[in-house]
């Protein structure tokens, strides 16, 4: 027997071996990313832009030595990282972060929430406002029982 052969093929076997192993293992594991993701996807619309009549309505103030004071020497506008400026215009959104309008804009085209905190504008999507209001009442429901569970209001007859 030609032992070399044997060896090298014997190498080879096994790795093929042990990578198709690994191979399963990578599949079973995106299987289960996949099932993962599904479910968040199913959970959880994806936020659509804000409303549009909202953005419009935003206030814009404009920048003054007292603002610039209060919030700061490094204050910035958090979507183009320029200091406040005095004199410039700024949107200021419900949480009070403000930014430059042409910077603001194009977020809220895709999101509807504040870049900064995630506050949520309205938006103009029905689905995803009664998907939300649905989604508060069951919080509201989940905390209204644990503090029934806690306060021993609750009574199993
Ligand atoms: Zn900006
Ligand atoms: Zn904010």
């Amino acid at each position: 027997m030609n032992y070399t052969w044997y060896f090298s093929h014997n190498i080879i076997t096994s790795s093929i071996t042990h990578e198709s192993h690994q191979a399963k293992e990578i599949i079973t594991l995106c299987i289960i990313c996949c099932a993962m993701i599904l479910e968040i996807n199913s959970g959880v619309p994806k936020a659509p832009p804000a409303s549009k009549e909202v953005v419009a309505k935003l206030p814009v103030t404009t920048v003054t030595e007292e603002a610039i004071a209060k919030l700061g020497k490094d204050a910035v506008c958090s979507i183009c990282q320029e200091n406040l400026v005095v004199d410039d215009k700024m949107q200021e959104l419900p949480c009070k972060h403000m930014f430059h309008p042409p910077c603001l804009k194009p977020w809220l085209d895709e999101h509807n929430s504040c870049p900064i905190c995630r506050h949520e504008l309205k938006t103009d999507d029905h689905a995803y406002e009664s998907w939300k209001e649905r989604e508060k009442e069951a919080e509201e429901e989940r905390k209204g029982a644990a503090n029934a569970v806690r306060g021993g209001e609750y009574m199993y007859v």
